[in-house]
C-alpha cells in the first residue's frame, strides 16, 4: 500500500484522501482540472514578438486556451540560446493579452520571481528545478498557479513530495506535468511514463498535465503520445508548436507546426470523447 504520510502521520496535503474532488484551478475564464481537457501549445522559447502572435493566433484557431513560451531557458550548454529574458516576458505577456490566452512560463532563478510573477498567468518550474527545494519554498508564498515538471529521474514519490513544499507554503494551486524520465533507451529523448499518471490521479487530487513533446524529442511521437496521455486520464496536454520548426532556436525537432497540432487536435477529440472528457 502506498501511503502519502506527512510528518504528523496524516495524510499529505497533495493526497487525495484529503480531497475527494479534483483541484480546479481558474485562470482569466480557463479551467485546469475541468472536464474539459487543458490545452497548452507554444514555441518552445520565446523569440519574437512575430512569432509568438503567429503561434499564438494558430494554437488558438484550433482550441488550445494556454500559450507556453519560455523567457528563461534550461540548456544544456551553455552557449546556447538562453532565452530572451525580461524581454521575453514582455512579449509573452503582451501577446497573451492580445490573444486573451492565459500564458505560462518558466521560473529558474528564485532572484526573478517577482518580476516572473508579474508577467506570467501561470509559473512552470522545470524538470532540472523539481529538486529545488529553496525554490519550491518561495512558491508556497506566491499567488500563482505553478505547474510543476517531473524531475529527470525523479521517483512519483519524490514528485509528489516536491508539490507537498509548495503546499505547506499555502499555495495550493500546483499542477502536475509528466514529461518524460531517463532511460536506457536512446532513440526517444525521454520515457513519457504513463503510468504515473493513472497513479498520480488516483493519489492525489492535483490535476496532472502530460508533456509529449519534451517526453519523446520526435515531432512523429507526439500525437500518438498525446491521444495516450489522455486514454490515462491526463486533465491535459502541454505541446510545442514553432511556425517554422526547423529554424527555432531551441527544440525544432519535437515540435509541431501548426498545421501538425490542428492534425493532433482532430485527433485528440474522439479519444477525448471516450473518456468523458470535451477538448473545447
Ligand atoms: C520546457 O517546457 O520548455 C522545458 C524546458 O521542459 P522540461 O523542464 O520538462 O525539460
Ligand atoms: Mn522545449
Amino acid at each position: 500500500m502506498i501511503k502519502l504520510a506527512s510528518r504528523e502521520g496524516g495524510e499529505m496535503l497533495v493526497a487525495r484522501k484529503n480531497q475527494e474532488e479534483v483541484s480546479r484551478i481558474k485562470v482569466r475564464g480557463c479551467i485546469i482540472g475541468g472536464e474539459q481537457l487543458a490545452v497548452v501549445a507554444g514555441p518552445c522559447a520565446v523569440e519574437s514578438e512575430e512569432i509568438l502572435k503567429e503561434t499564438a493566433f494558430k494554437v488558438r484557431g484550433c482550441g488550445a486556451a494556454f500559450l507556453r513560451g519560455g523567457a528563461y531557458k534550461p540548456r544544456t550548454s551553455p552557449y546556447s540560446f538562453q532565452g530572451l529574458g525580461e524581454e521575453g516576458l514582455k512579449i509573452l505577456a503582451r501577446v497573451g493579452e492580445d490573444m486573451n490566452m492565459p500564458v505560462i512560463t518558466e521560473l529558474m532563478d528564485s532572484e526573478d520571481i517577482e518580476l516572473v510573477a508579474e508577467y506570467t498567468d501561470i509559473i512552470q518550474i522545470g524538470a532540472r528545478n523539481m529538486h529545488n527545494f529553496a525554490l519550491l519554498r518561495k512558491l508556497g508564498k506566491v499567488d500563482k498557479p505553478v505547474v510543476l515538471k517531473r524531475g529527470l529521474a525523479a521517483t512519483i514519490e519524490e514528485w509528489l513530495l516536491a508539490a507537498e513544499y509548495i503546499l505547506t507554503g499555502g499555495n495550493n494551486q500546483v499542477i502536475l506535468c509528466e514529461r518524460g524520465i531517463r532511460s536506457a533507451e536512446p532513440w526517444t529523448r525521454n520515457t513519457l511514463d504513463l503510468s504515473a499518471v493513472a497513479l498520480v490521479k488516483e493519489l492525489s487530487h492535483l490535476p496532472v498535465l502530460v508533456d509529449p513533446s519534451h517526453a519523446t524529442g520526435v515531432r512523429s511521437l507526439v500525437t500518438p503520445m498525446a491521444k495516450a496521455a489522455i486514454a490515462a486520464g491526463a486533465d491535459g496536454i502541454m505541446v510545442e508548436v514553432h511556425p517554422h520548426p526547423e529554424k527555432a532556436l531551441s527544440d525544432g525537432e519535437q515540435s509541431l507546426t501548426p498545421k501538425g497540432f490542428s492534425q493532433l487536435m482532430r485527433a485528440i477529440e474522439p479519444v477525448a470523447r471516450a473518456v468523458g472528457r470535451g477538448v473545447r
